[in-house]
């Protein structure tokens, strides 16, 4: 990334980053993306940024050599614990790592076992990760190191702010909502357990339906609160979107900020990809046939060069379509196309998946699991990216398939509807429906046959920015915003 030619502002200098997760040491999703990146492009743009990450198993067996910088004993209603620190092995970005072997070093996922069932403990689990970030942004800090603002990313460190909050707001904070649909639900009686006080366990505070919830918390207490894109901050103060917390979300909507995400231009590059078995970009864009070629091989697919191949990566679950891509499924090869889906999620979605392989051999592919790159070489090989997802915050790999020119169809929802221009780079639903997809690649289908007015389209995704140093600079501007309490 080139480096930005103004300095760090005054009011703003350093910035802790407080996540459950950042790749490359841990990812469920996109907000393990988000968390490497914009970090990175922060301290880009002059601003010394720090990450805070649990020491997951995953996590302490990639770090190098991390350093004990504090101890943390007597917390109320914790463990004790310590604080290293480390770097990111990518970018070099200085990530404290939370260290506190009982909560953390399992061997399951971050947040459930490999049985899928919530660990018993996550709120002490991810209410000490929010304590230590607000501990380390105030007064009592163990370190020399002092953050201007903290920046919380999701449930897993919504308490923060409410910490933040009872200690006299040291410094300020941003609660950011990668998915609203996870609001770290606990019961009320972990309030006092977790160290808060009993008052702040009501309707202004931390109440959410009779329960505590870690994001309604960060939700209220934070200075701003932002989403990851313009149309779903605006979705989410409404129902169904804002899942309970459409109320909360429309009083504070002058401190509510929609930023688009970035990607991670350098990871996702279509002309340096290690993944890729042929580079290719938009000005020579020919290597795509072959990535296509190689992919329908892996796969197992009839090498068709001339039938479209749609390319499906995602979690397989109801909020991202995949039900509506099963039924029409059949119609996609009914008129002569392929379907190469990687993903892993719902077992009666795996299951449809896998009848539909067997049904339609040398058609439709699905690989079940988790594959990076094989995630890249879908996005090289397909033609078309379906992602009708029922709502999406930000959305990363419609992003990816405009730069990597599989040409996404995508519901008019959230950062689908602000990165996919209808006609223009992609084909946007008409109606969120398996019916709805089904006219959209049908007309998908009809421009596919042009090759003239294809490449056009496929150029148009390919050329477009996603940046993150873009994303950054708004990032910074609300940051200044929340410190000077506007
Ligand atoms: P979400 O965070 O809701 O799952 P996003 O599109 O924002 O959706 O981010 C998903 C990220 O996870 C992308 O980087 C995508 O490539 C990756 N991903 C999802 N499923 C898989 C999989 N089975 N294998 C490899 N990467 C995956």
């Amino acid at each position: 990334m080139r480096r930005a030619s103004c300095p760090k502002t005054e009011t703003m200098k350093n910035v802790l980053f407080a996540t459950s997760e950042a790749r490359p040491l841990i990812k469920t999703g996109g907000l393990a993306d988000v968390s490497s990146a914009l970090p990175a492009a922060l301290r880009e743009l002059g601003i010394d940024c720090r990450l805070l990450l649990p020491g997951y198993r995953q996590v302490l067996a990639m770090l190098d050599n991390p350093l004990e910088v504090a101890r943390f004993q007597g917390l109320t209603g914790f463990i004790d614990s310590r604080l290293l620190l480390g770097a990111m092995p990518d970018s070099g970005t200085p990530v404290y790592v939370l260290d506190a072997p009982a909560y953390f070093v399992r061997e399951g996922g971050p947040y459930h076992g490999n049985d899928g069932i919530d660990y018993a403990d996550n709120a002490e689990r991810f209410g000490l990760l929010s304590r230590v970030a607000a501990l380390l942004s105030g007064p009592d800090t163990p370190l020399d190191w002092h953050p201007d603002l903290l920046h919380c990313n999701d449930w897993q460190t919504g308490l923060a702010p409410a910490y933040l909050h009872f200690a006299g707001r040291p410094a300020a904070s941003v609660m950011t909502i990668h998915n609203l649909a996870f609001q770290g639900i606990f019961s009320p009686d972990m309030t006092t357990r977790l160290g808060l006080p009993p008052e702040s366990f009501q309707v202004a505070g931390l109440e959410y339906y009779g329960s505590l919830s870690f994001l309604k918390a960060g939700l209220f207490y934070a200075d701003r609160i932002t989403t990851v894109s313009p149309t779903y901050a605006r979705e989410i103060q409404q129902e169904p979107l804002g899942m309970g917390m459409q109320g909360l979300l429309a009083t504070r909507a002058d401190r509510l900020t929609g930023i688009l995400n970035g990607i991670d231009t350098a990871d996702w590059n279509p002309s340096s990809d290690l993944h890729l078995p042929c580079e290719y970009s938009a000005r020579a864009p020919s290597g795509k046939r072959r990535c296509k070629a190689a992919l329908q091989a892996d796969l197992g697919l009839d090498v068709a060069p001339e039938a479209p191949l749609f390319g499906v990566v995602s979690r397989l679950t109801h909020q991202k379509g995949l039900d509506w891509i099963v039924q029409i499924a059949p119609g996609i090869i009914d008129r002569g196309g392929q379907l190469a889906v990687l993903g892993t999620g719902d077992k009666a979605i795996e299951a449809a998946l896998r009848d539909l392989v067997n049904l339609y051999p040398g058609r439709v592919s699905a690989t079940i699991g988790y594959d990076e790159a094989l995630s890249h070489r879908i996005e090289a090989g397909a033609d078309l990216f379906l992602m009708p997802s029922r709502f999406e915050p930000c959305g990363l790999n419609q992003m990816y398939s405009l730069r990597y020119g599989a040409v996404p169809v995508v519901t008019d929802t959230g950062g689908l509807a602000d990165t996919v221009e209808n006609d223009i780079n992609g084909f946007v639903l008409a109606d969120a429906s398996a019916h709805g997809l089904w006219q959209t690649v049908e007309r998908a289908l009809a421009l596919f046959a042009d090759k003239t007015a294809w490449k056009h389209m496929m150029l148009a995704g390919m050329t477009r920015d996603f940046s993150w140093e873009r994303s950054a600079r708004e990032y910074l501007r609300m940051y200044e915003q929340a410190a000077a309490g506007q």
